[in-house]
């Protein structure tokens, strides 16, 4: 099958929305102001928006698979309001390591920079990945990006300004260092 879309894959925490720790509360959802704009520019540009997100909260026994999904709601919600919406939400909610719970006790093919998610909406979608790429605000994505070899971008908002700091050490470096979202979008289609 040809695959014919291409997709923006965009973190969650960080990147469109602000890093609270381990959000807990629907309430605490805040979109960066600029991440409308950025996802305006993807949607005129044709671009599926994919959000992939590690949520091994989740595993912690902090937070559950059904709350992951409201925030998601909730962001659904905030960006109607703006004609906008996610194509897609990915995530991971295992700990190969840190899990309380048993059945997420799993060291799995989802979490990033593994590509499960990547696969799972190329699959669904339909997604060529050379014309796509990846933004997030750690490292962790940008590894997630180069093993899928897309391009990617790493934001300084969440913690972005930390990671930026190893990118040296770093197997993969971004193609991108932006000041936000909206910026990493504006420098990638370029
Ligand atoms: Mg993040
Ligand atoms: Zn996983």
């Amino acid at each position: 099958m040809k695959q014919r879309n291409k997709a923006a894959f965009i973190d969650r925490d960080g990147n469109l929305i602000r890093e609270t720790g381990y959000l807990d509360s629907v309430n605490k959802v805040r979109l960066y102001s600029r991440s409308i704009k950025a996802l305006k520019l993807l949607k005129d540009r044709g671009y599926k928006v994919i959000v992939v997100t590690n949520q091994s909260g989740v595993a912690r026994g902090y937070i559950t698979e059904a709350f992951v999904k409201s925030v998601h709601e909730h962001i659904d919600g905030l960006l109607k309001k703006h004609g906008l919406k996610i194509d897609g939400y990915y995530y991971c909610p295992h700990h190969a390591k840190k899990a309380v719970i048993k059945k997420y006790l799993v060291d799995c093919d989802c979490r990033k920079p593994k590509l499960g998610m990547i696969k799972a909406a190329q699959k669904k979608f339909g997604i060529d990945l050379k014309e796509s790429f990846m933004i997030g605000d750690k490292l962790t994505d940008v590894h997630m990006g180069k093993n899928a070899k897309m391009r990617t971008a790493l934001v300084m908002t969440g913690y972005g300004e930390k990671e930026k700091l190893l990118i040296k050490e770093a197997y993969d470096k971004p193609d991108v260092v932006a000041k936000d979202f909206y910026q990493a979008v504006r420098l990638l289609l370029k």
